[in-house]
């Protein structure tokens, strides 16, 4: 296996003070896989304040320090070091009551999710994987570590984790192990929304989430709904791979699936979404204008188009017609074939293209305070309908003859 050379500094340089050091985790499973690690963890017999004796010379964050993790910063390179752990007994199924240090590398190994995750590499040892990661690796398989019921029940966000991975690597999940995620589900209710959401992003934003989502449907739905479906519903897993990878138009595209398979409406479903989900405000906003417009009838002609742009803004038209596309390709060609006429013409749509200003108005008709809005309202409307030329002479004069208006 190949070792950016600062980690590999540093596994030989604690290796040279008596203790021994690996690379772990994500990284080892990566590298076998021949994709290139997000970021290289240690995991050491050395405990943190002999990691920072050793490392006297570097700068030692000591951040993490109370589980063991002290962070090194090596030729600018961060790098998390671990003391081997055992955790003690869970709580709450999320944290472990106390953290102690192993000297045994397997002890940490035994503590980690899933036999793909816990494997360990140094040059002196080789790769330790005493649980069959490289055997499923090659057959794809998301296997936990030791007991599933056991494991999930200690931290039930590996059961996220699990659905993470599996759409993530495009692996299966071992039966037994898929068994205990649905027997535990109701567990995930004692998880923080925070750490579910952050599990839940990665996975939308996958190449393939579709297969997994649609097989544990009923795990997140009784997570994010409080709620299960009996029903299938056909194209689930090829609608969602389809949408663009996106977290915005992919949690909008789920939620539109989640709904129609439990036969709810999909505004109101992600309104309680967002309310038990932490996901930050552009991505909220964007599913909610999108759902907001999903169950109406698309426009089918230029005025209407416009219409329906300067109602929406253009980025929630564009959004609501990309996942439209993909739900029902043959409804959004006329109008997405519009759009287009309407982009290379330049036709107005907003404000902002209005030939005339709220200042123009000012001026010339002594508007002000909402009269303005009003104003601008009427001329943008006069010009989608086409009653009136984009030109601030016509539009000043349309103003001027406009029989009721307050100026
Ligand atoms: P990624 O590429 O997404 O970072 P990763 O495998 O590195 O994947 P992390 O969440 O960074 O995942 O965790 C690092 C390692 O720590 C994992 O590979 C696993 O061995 C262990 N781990 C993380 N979370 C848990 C957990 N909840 N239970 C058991 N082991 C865990
Ligand atoms: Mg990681």
């Amino acid at each position: 296996m190949i070792l950016p050379q600062y980690v590999s500094y540093a596994i030989s340089k604690i290796e040279d003070s008596g203790f021994s050091a690996y690379v772990v985790g994500g990284c080892v499973r990566d590298s076998l896989l021949e994709k290139t690690p997000a970021d290289w963890d240690i995991t050491t017999s050395a405990t943190p304040q002999e990691i920072q004796q050793i490392f006297q010379h570097q700068k030692v964050i000591s951040t993490g320090i109370k589980h063991g993790t002290v962070t090194v910063i090596i030729d600018c390179f961060p790098l998390e070091i671990t003391t081997f752990r055992i955790d003690g007994d869970y709580k709450d199924n999320r944290h472990p009551e106390k953290v102690t240090f192993s000297t045994n590398i397997e002890d940490d190994l035994s503590r980690r999710d899933f036999s793909v995750n816990a494997m360990a590499y140094s040059h002196q040892s080789g790769i330790l994987d005493p649980f069959g990661g490289q055997k499923d690796l090659k057959c794809g398989i998301i296997r936990a570590v030791g007991d599933p019921k056991v494991r999930f029940r200690e931290d039930a966000l590996r059961i996220m984790r699990a659905i993470r991975f599996a759409a993530q690597l495009d692996f299966g999940i071992e039966i037994e192990t898929f068994r205990a995620m649905e027997t535990c589900a109701n567990l995930l209710e004692n998880i923080s929304a925070e750490r579910i959401t952050s599990e839940f992003s990665k996975l939308l934003i996958t190449n393939t989430p579709g297969d997994i989502l649609n097989k544990t449907f009923n795990i997140t739905s009784r997570l994010f709904f409080g709620e299960t479906s009996k029903n299938d519903l056909e194209g689930f897993a090829s609608i969602l791979d389809n949408i663009l990878c996106d977290t915005g138009l992919r949690l909008a595209a789920y939620l539109i699936l989640a709904a129609s398979r439990l036969d709810k409406d999909c505004l109101t479903l992600a309104k309680s979404f967002f309310d038990r989900m932490k996901f930050p405000n552009n991505i909220k906003s964007l599913v909610l204008s999108v759902l907001t417009h999903w169950n109406g009838p698309l426009p089918d002609n230029r005025i209407s188009v416009r219409k329906m742009i300067s109602q929406t803004g253009f980025d929630t038209f564009q959004n609501l017609l990309t996942i439209k596309s993909i739900f029902a390709p043959e409804q959004t060609t006329p109008t997405k074939t519009i759009v287009d006429e309407i982009i290379s013409n330049d036709d107005c749509f907003s404000f902002k293209q209005l030939d005339v200003t709220g200042n123009d108005l000012k001026d010339t008709f002594g508007l002000s305070g909402s009269m303005i809005g009003t104003a601008l309202n009427e001329l943008l409307d006069a010009v989608i309908e086409e009653r009136c030329e984009n030109k601030k002479d016509t539009l000043m004069n349309y103003f001027k003859n406009v029989p009721d208006n307050t100026h």
